[in-house]
This record gives C-alpha cells, structure tokens and sequence, in this order.
C-alpha cells in the first residue's frame, strides 16, 4: 500500500513552568499534547481526526505542517521523512503541504487585498510573472465561487464564508497533493459550513487532493471523510474507515461522540449515553488508559496498562482493553 501521508509515533510535549519566588523559572511538568500518534492518509483521500478541543488534533496537524517541531516520531510524505530532510528538498515538499486555518480572518492579512493574498504562495515558490500569477488567482477565484472582481477587495469586505473561500484558494493556487484543514468551518453557521464542505468535496476530486481534516464535530468529519482517527488526550483511540465507525463504533469514547451528535427527530432515542465529565488535565493524565476516568466500563487492567491500537476487524484499529481481553 503506497501512503501520501505516514505519521509514525509522533511525539509532541509542551514544558510547562512554574516560577519560583516568582522569578526563577522550573519546569513542572509537560503538556502531553501529541503521545505516540500513527496513522496513515492515501492519495485522494480525506482522514479526519475528531476529538473533544484539547485532544491534541491541532497539534497533530501543526506538527505535520511543520508549524510545530516534534520532539520524536516520523513524518513520512511520498515515503521520505519531512522530519530529516534538508532546507532544499523541504521547501519542495512544502508546497505539497498546503493548510487551511479555522479563522480566516486572522490567516489573512487585513491589509493586502485578497487578490495579492492569494498569488503569494506562486510568488515564494514559482517564477511565474505577476501576469501568470494574476490569471492564476482570477481562475482560483472562480473555482472557489467568487468572483474576478474580488481581486483588489480587501477581507473585512468579505463574509466568513466568503473568507473561507478565500483561504481554500490560496491553500490551492500551488495545486498541493495534501491539505490539512483546521476545523475550516468551525466558525461558520450551518447553511455556510454544508456550502463550503461541499466546495471542498468538488475541489478534491477535480484536484484528486488529499485532506486531513480536524474538527470537533462529529458530523462534519462524518460528512467530509473516508476514514476517521478518533484522539483523546493526545492519543489515537480508534481508526476505521467511516461506514464501520459510525455503524460499529467499538471504543466507548467514539461511542459517547457519536452519541452527542444531535439527532433530528427529538423521540428517537440514542444507542449510547453520551459522554459525561470533562477532560482531565493533559499536564497529568490518568494513568493505564486515559480515558478510564470518564469510561463505564474501566476495570482494573484499564488504571494499570495502556491499551494499545490493534486491528480488530479489517482496517478497524481500537485501543481499549475491552475488546483486546475478550
Ligand atoms: Fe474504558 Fe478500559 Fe477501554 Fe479505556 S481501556 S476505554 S477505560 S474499557
């Protein structure tokens, strides 16, 4: 099997310091953000990592985008790891790797009009003229559902759709194999997140683009992706392919997710109760399996040892003690 993306055993911490007499400052501890995450997305592909906020998703992607340096694990792009490859051979790959923030506003700066915004990934890595560049951006533009005359507007003309829109332009101009998508409709209201899911949904086949897509919504990830990684506290807890999470979700934390997504019709009743508690603190997180704290079913082994990812059923990976016991 040939991957666009491999993510091996990658490991981010965060140090977290306390000062002490208020001056000198100690570490305390370590914010597990990212713990040994692996997964895989195939070309033309579209893996969506869904989790509680806090999860470790966006530091998941920052790392794969190079936003975030990871302290271990691998990176493997077109089979080459991202993480030892020279400034050269990186800039190459960088082009590949486009993203796509959650606020577009603030992705894009205020002062340049969105024309300009969205030719400047061609101007950093490409000798194109800037009459090249301008037809470029005009045909991206239509692409995404805007007009030409757009070009010399400014983005606080625009609405948060349309600044999307924008965003999923200049993610585009340099035609990349892989966009990471940071809950890129998050802050949009429902009519305006279906619109721009779809816009993506078309972009990726005509592009056969890869995505991985971050949310925090269930039904946005179920909405948009072939196959799901559910994390918890910088862990992967669960990876199948859409149809088999959302029709046998095995690991109860994917189960209390599904749960959570509002059903249409009040009198239906849920499979599963949906998730209670809160999220303890990554700085200190439960011993064993992290998510014993909120689990009806954590037993004994669940406190001591770390359930690992396993292959239950065909391409259905689960970590939970649960189902590696019976
Ligand atoms: Fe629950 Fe134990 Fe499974 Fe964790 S390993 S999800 S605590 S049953």
């Amino acid at each position: 099997m040939s991957y666009l993306l491999k993510v091996s055993q990658l490991k981010k911490y965060f140090p977290v310091k306390k000062y002490v007499f208020g001056l000198i400052p100690k570490k305390k501890g370590d914010i597990k953000a990212v713990d040994n995450v692996s997964f895989e997305i195939k070309p033309g592909e579209c893996f969506g990592l869904v989790g509680e906020t806090g999860s470790g998703k966006t530091t998941t992607a920052r790392c794969i985008v190079l936003l975030e340096k990871p302290d271990s694990g691998k990176i493997e792009f077109e089979g080459q790891n991202i993480l030892s490859m020279s400034r050269k051979d990186l800039k190459k790959v960088k082009r590949n790797i486009q993203m796509i923030f959650q606020d577009p506003y603030t992705s894009l700066n205020p002062r340049i009009p969105i024309g300009k915004s969205i030719g400047e990934p061609l101007e950093l890595h490409t000798d194109m003229s800037s009459q090249e560049i301008r037809s470029e951006v005009v045909t991206m533009l239509k692409e995404v559902g805007l007009s030409p005359l757009h070009y010399y507007r400014y983005p606080a003309e625009f609405s948060g759709g349309q600044r999307q829109r924008i965003s999923i332009a200049r993610a585009l101009i340099l035609k990349p194999k892989l966009i990471v998508a940071d809950e890129p409709v998050s802050s949009l209201d429902v009519s305006i997140k279906a619109k721009i899911l779809n816009l993506m949904k078309l972009l990726q086949t005509k592009y056969n683009l890869s995505y991985l897509i971050i949310s925090h919504e269930m039904s946005v990830i179920r909405f948009i992706s072939h196959r799901i990684g559910v994390m918890y506290l910088g862990k992967i807890m669960e990876i199948a392919d859409k149809r088999s999470l959302f029709e046998n979700p095995m690991h109860p934390y994917t189960k209390g997710l599904i749960s959570s997504i509002p059903l249409p019709d009040p009198e239906r009743k849920m499979k599963t109760a949906p998730l209670k508690g809160t999220l303890p603190s990554p700085i200190n997180p439960p011993s064993g399996c992290r998510f014993r704290t909120r689990c009806e079913y954590a037993k004994e082994i669940c406190e001591k040892e770390v359930p690992q990812l396993i292959e239950v059923e065909d391409g259905h990976y689960v970590a939970c003690h649960l189902l590696q016991c019976s």
